[in-house]
């Protein structure tokens, strides 16, 4: 009885990993603590290379007790985006520098 239960846990797990990967969707999260951000959803191959970094939601998970961020990544094609949390909101998008930067919020 307990191997056929840890044999069936093993393939849930494969289907849930497998689909994400095929679809090309890049979870962006604060590199301070880890939060996830944002989903960016790759919905089209093009040539575009976009820089997009995002603030944390957390208001004191940064070094200096600030709101941290997630690195800044490199994305090629178009995306659309989507958050991750229901209660999470996207306050503004500025590009600074070349870096879309999102900043966000919860409801
Ligand atoms: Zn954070």
């Amino acid at each position: 009885m307990i191997e056929d239960q840890e044999n069936l846990e093993e393939e849930e797990t494969e289907e849930e990993l497998a689909p994400a990967v095929d679809m090309g969707i890049v979870a962006i999260e604060c590199a301070d603590c880890g939060r996830p951000l944002l989903n960016m959803l790759k919905v089209r191959d093009t040539e575009d290379v976009s820089k997009i970094k995002v603030i944390c939601i957390n208001k004191r998970c940064g070094p200096d007790g600030e709101r941290g961020e997630s690195w800044v990544h490199e994305l090629q094609g178009h995306y659309f985006h989507s958050t991750i949390k229901k209660r999470d909101i996207i306050t503004s998008m500025v590009e600074e520098d070349g870096i879309m930067v999102i900043r966000m919020d919860k409801t």
